[in-house]
């Protein structure tokens, strides 16, 4: 596995980590996940390598990555930057959200806003993400 920026947090600070990451890079859409570790009682933030072709319009992950934060956390959202434009879902963001089942949290390095895209058939850990929701 590729060495990827990895943070454990509590609260707020889960946000401000994904601020952080997604900053860090100006140049390509940043991607990662949010967790939750239940063991511990942190959030994870997880960078992901993008491997999209144009990383600096679109993002893709290696399912792979996916399943082995799965298989040690509860997801919560799939996060990505926005390096132009707001932090709305693409109708791009919108399909791939629909197709992993999965909420998007997209950050906008433009108007440094942070939304979550919920599509309706997803499979995440809900109450946490109601928590998240509280935090924005
Ligand atoms: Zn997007």
């Amino acid at each position: 596995m590729m060495n990827k920026t990895i943070k454990k947090t509590k609260g707020k600070l889960a946000l401000d980590a994904i601020k952080c990451v997604c900053e860090s890079n100006l140049r390509s859409e940043v991607c990662g996940f949010l967790g939750w570790d239940e063991k511990e009682g942190f959030y994870v933030v997880r960078e992901a390598l993008n491997i999209a072709e144009e990383p600096e319009k679109y993002f893709l992950i290696d399912p792979l990555e996916y399943l082995l934060f799965k298989e040690d956390y509860d997801l919560i959202a799939v996060f990505h930057s926005h390096l132009i434009g707001d932090e709305k879902p693409s109708e791009f963001d919108k399909k791939m959200a629909f197709n992993s089942c999965n909420p998007f949290l997209i950050y906008s390095l433009n108007t440094e806003k942070i939304n979550i895209y919920e599509p309706e058939n997803m499979e995440c850990n809900i109450d946490m993400l109601e928590r998240i929701k509280e935090l924005i």
